[in-house]
């Protein structure tokens, strides 16, 4: 299976000059893909110019353009804005690449965190969560989760996938491999947009490629703290006795008949910034979610035990404990919604 177009990760010769053009280069990417790992020398020009991609009958270069349109998503790149954060490496890239450790660990309470209430919920029928779901809680669109307001909640999440994927990029072009491209793209289904930062490949060495992923979490949480701290200047009295509220957005609150809070726009943009960071922390950072950085994280520790070749376990497994974990949920869900209806 394409073996003899470029070097699976297992072949101990690697080549020295660019695949595509056959000039000189030490730069290399690792490529996943059909549950194999490629090694692929390139050029700093193909590199920059082009985007691999492994199929059955090959590599795949793909021009990087301004504008592209793929599965009715805009993205809007520019080359540019990667050689941005690639200078920006020079100066932090060092200290990003020290802190995105913790990544690790922000990576392991999520997913603790994200198996408890999952568990929590499959045990106990809780009649509030029910009627917080009948209200579109949890979809994370801001203006229709009531969690999100429009204004805030799009701040939030446009400077949380920012400062997220910076990070990557940061620690990325640290490691050698710079994103080729960054941009926007638009009309993500169940986002408006997202910004991404997108180096070709991975890394072949395995904990490199962790501390990567790292990086966008670590990028979340020190936007998370410092945008509470802002809020606790501005926030009212409650939260100094229960700060515990934090956790908890006001329109939920309400939603749940616990308590009424207003928050004035200065209380309330840090607040939606934190949480939303928070929240991104809780989901991108579980292990079971496929391809999330929280996943990449699990699988590239592993890697260093298991291999290579066994490393496609790793992810079927996470996904099947997540499908059965997820179905469970949600059958579990509708069987209330659709009983409640009736009650
Ligand atoms: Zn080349
Ligand atoms: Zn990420």
């Amino acid at each position: 299976m394409g073996k003899a177009f470029y070097p699976s990760i297992y072949d101990s010769k690697w080549m020295s000059t660019c695949f595509k053009c056959g000039r000189e280069s030490g730069r290399e990417v690792v490529l996943n893909a059909h549950g194999e790992s490629y090694i692929l020398t390139l050029c700093d020009e193909c590199y920059k110019k082009y985007e691999p991609k492994v199929t059955r009958k090959g590599i795949e270069w793909r021009e990087i353009k301004r504008f592209r349109f793929s599965y009715g998503v805009l993205f809007i790149e520019s080359s540019k804005l990667g050689e941005l954060i690639s200078k920006a490496s020079a100066n932090i890239g060092w200290i990003a690449s020290k802190i995105s450790v913790f990544g690790i660990i922000l990576s392991i309470v999520s997913t603790v965190f994200m198996i408890y209430s999952l568990a929590n919920r499959l045990i106990k029928y809780n009649p509030i969560v029910i009627h917080l779901l009948k209200h579109r809680v949890g979809l994370m669109i801001p203006g229709v989760d009531p969690m999100l307001p429009l204004i805030e909640g799009l701040i939030a999440l446009l400077l949380a996938t920012i400062i997220h994927e910076f990070m990557h990029g940061v620690v990325s072009t640290y490691y050698g491999i710079p994103p080729s491209s960054a941009g926007v793209a638009l009309f993500l289904g169940f986002l408006p947009f997202m910004a991404y930062v997108k180096p070709p490949g991975m890394h072949r060495d395995p904990w490199k490629n962790v501390k990567i992923a790292g990086a966008g979490i670590v990028g979340n949480a020190i936007l998370a703290l410092i945008c509470l701290a802002l809020f606790f200047l501005n926030a009212p009295r409650i939260y100094f006795e229960k700060p515990m509220l934090v956790f908890a957005p006001p329109p939920l609150l309400k939603l749940a008949g616990i308590m009424e809070i207003e928050l004035p726009f200065t209380a309330s943009l840090p607040y939606y910034i934190w949480f939303v960071n928070f929240a991104v922390i809780l989901i991108n950072g579980c292990m079971l979610f496929p391809a999330v950085d929280g996943h990449i994280i699990l699988k590239y520790m592993l890697l260093k035990k298991i291999g290579y070749k066994y490393s496609w376990a790793v992810t079927l497994f996470s996904m099947l404990v997540f499908a059965v974990l997820l179905t469970w949920a949600v059958m579990i869900d509708w069987f209330h919604l659709f009983t409640s209806n009736f009650v």
